[in-house]
């Protein structure tokens, strides 16, 4: 038992333990999933943009240029100069529209041109046929660097801004490429080996310190990174909600495991596991007819045997057992300890009876008389050689108790009122109920012949139940001289150390066997007369 109470604390503790860590880990762990993903989606949807924003000023660049090529004006004509003004003003991120001839500019938005600037080179060229120059510096205006995009005989400024123009965290760094991963443009300073890192993967995700998306076209990539220590600040927002909920799911998983392991570790708990494990046995205690010292029979007292070995008195758990109605399967135990035990016996002396003790619950239905027949049943074994004993407890519904000896005594049973005297029963009261039997309390044989202000209540009970028609057992007879004083009291039967202790069945059985060679068997005259 004691290893059991260690295993179930071990258990409780080992459990405790992670109930406690898995609740708060979960949700540190889920806290920062949530700001990874959440980060995640910003950077997504900042490399999406980013993307939208490059590819619509390539769309419209392309456009504008393919248009002014298309035009059937004169070269350079106030008229064409004019078209292309217009460009500059109804597409926002064009600044400067150039014409070239011969690979020299020849006029601009801005006017013409006899500066005979040559056509820069060209950093490469998209796959329709853009040609694209990455910084330039405007020949006319002279004004901030920018990109060249050249699609026929014309060409478009853009500020290579436009490309990333859009509002982001400053932590985050923007990154617009074509499909050669050749940087167009950047904001916040992406770094060129992280972003080159990340371009070949698709979607969001973390690599080495940087968290990334890439958003990704026919011919332009934009990459967004983030370094990954941004995130702390993030995760511990989240875990301040989260870890809260994390504690308390802990707090309840271990309250539930305390609970738990208390309830096993309880003394109920302990009875049903040895209830289950059949850990009750039987030890018999003699009962001696006291005129001839014929050992008549015995009680059948419970004892619970530990798996070390170790015997618990029935004191200590027949009052939970009773409370809890667990006495009813220990009771089942005691009548099949009985037919194991003493089938032999019993059949070899026919007048040889065994008393077994019930409880209330089983006096009022009635169903340990149902249980003891079915065990009976084959063995040989007689009905007249089981007595039941019952207390005034058992006697409270007195009508349900009056149904149960009635049919206990059909049955062929004797039925024994038990601890008689100590309650608070009447004659009238016992009158009424079909009795065979009176077992007269250990507190009155105590005081059997000793002259003391209540051993004049001893002769009164006896009294009472040679009124009552009934034979009488005197219980926790010690000494030679109170079986004397009750001999001559004409009480039939005692029991007690006097006698014998309680004993093992092998030990009663060759208890039996010796006071048989002494004295023969007892005489067949068990059943009372009693109505
Ligand atoms: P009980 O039915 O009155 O049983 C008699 C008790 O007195 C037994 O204690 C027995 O060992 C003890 N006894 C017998 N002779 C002497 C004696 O000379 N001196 C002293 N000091 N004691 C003596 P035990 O076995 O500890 O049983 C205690 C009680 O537990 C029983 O009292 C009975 O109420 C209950 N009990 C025992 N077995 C069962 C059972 O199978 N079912 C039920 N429902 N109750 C049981
Ligand atoms: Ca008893
Ligand atoms: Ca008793």
């Amino acid at each position: 038992m004691e290893m059991r109470r260690s295993r179930i604390i071990a258990t409780a503790i080992v459990l405790g333990l992670l109930g406690a860590a898995i609740p708060v880990a979960a949700m540190a762990y889920v806290s920062w999933a949530i700001a990874l993903n959440k980060e995640l989606a910003v950077l997504t949807r900042s490399a999406e943009q980013a993307y939208l924003r490059a590819s619509r000023t390539f769309d419209d660049a392309r456009k504008a240029l393919k248009a002014a090529d298309a035009a059937d004006l004169p070269r350079c004509s106030e008229e064409h100069i004019r078209r292309m003004r217009m460009m500059t003003v109804n597409t926002p991120s064009i600044e400067e529209v150039g014409y070239f001839e011969g690979g020299v500019l020849r006029c601009t938005s801005w006017g013409r041109s006899d500066e005979g600037i040559a056509k820069s080179h060209v950093d490469y060229v998209t796959p329709d046929g853009m040609e694209i120059t990455l910084r330039v510096q405007p020949a006319i205006s002279h004004g901030r660097r920018m990109t060249a995009m050249h699609f026929g005989s014309h060409n478009a400024l853009v500020v290579p801004s436009r490309f990333v123009d859009i509002l982001v965290d400053d932590a985050i760094s923007l990154a617009v490429l074509n499909e050669d991963g050749m940087l167009l443009d950047g904001l916040n300073g992406p770094d060129p080996a992280l972003v080159r890192s990340v371009l070949g993967q698709a979607g969001s995700g973390v690599a080495g310190n940087t968290m990334f998306a890439v958003s990704r076209g026919e011919s332009l990539v934009a990459v967004a990174t983030e370094p990954k220590a941004n995130l702390a600040a993030k995760v511990r927002s989240e875990q301040l909600l989260l870890l809260p909920i994390g504690a308390f799911i802990a707090a309840f998983v271990v309250g539930t495991i305390v609970w738990l392991s208390r309830k096993r570790l309880s003394p109920l708990a302990d009875l049903e596991v040895a209830v289950r494990k059949r850990e009750f046995i039987v030890h018999y205690q003699p009962i001696v007819e006291l005129k001839s010292g014929i050992c008549v029979g015995a009680e059948a007292l419970v004892r619970w045997q530990r798996p070390d070995g170790s015997l618990v008195r029935p004191d200590l758990f027949i009052p939970l057992a009773e409370e809890t109605g667990l006495i009813m399967p220990i009771t089942d135990q005691v009548v099949d300890a009985v037919i194991a035990d003493l089938k032999t016996m019993l059949l070899e002396d026919r007048t040889v009876h065994i008393a077994i003790n019930l409880c209330a619950a089983d006096m009022a239905s009635g169903r340990i008389l149902d249980v003891i027949d079915g065990r009976l049943r084959g063995t040989g074994i007689r009905h007249e050689q089981i007595w039941l004993e019952a207390t005034e407890r058992g006697f409270i519904d007195i009508e349900a108790a009056r149904t149960t000896l009635q049919i206990a005594r059909q049955r062929g049973h004797s039925v024994a009122i038990d601890d008689f005297g100590t309650g608070y029963s009447s004659l009238q009261y016992l009158q009424e109920l079909p009795l065979d039997a009176l077992k007269i309390d250990k507190s009155f044989v105590d005081t059997a012949g000793i002259e003391a202000a209540t051993s004049s209540v001893t002769p009164y009970i006896i009294g009472m139940a040679k009124e009552l028609r009934l034979f009488t057992v005197a219980e926790g007879i010690e000494t030679e001289r109170q079986a004397e004083y009750l001999k001559e009291h004409d009480v039939d039967f005692g029991q007690g150390w006097l006698f014998s202790k309680p004993l093992p069945a092998a030990e009663f059985i060759k208890f039996h066997r010796q006071s048989k060679a002494r004295h023969g068997s007892a005489p067949e005259r068990i059943r009372a007369s009693a109505a």
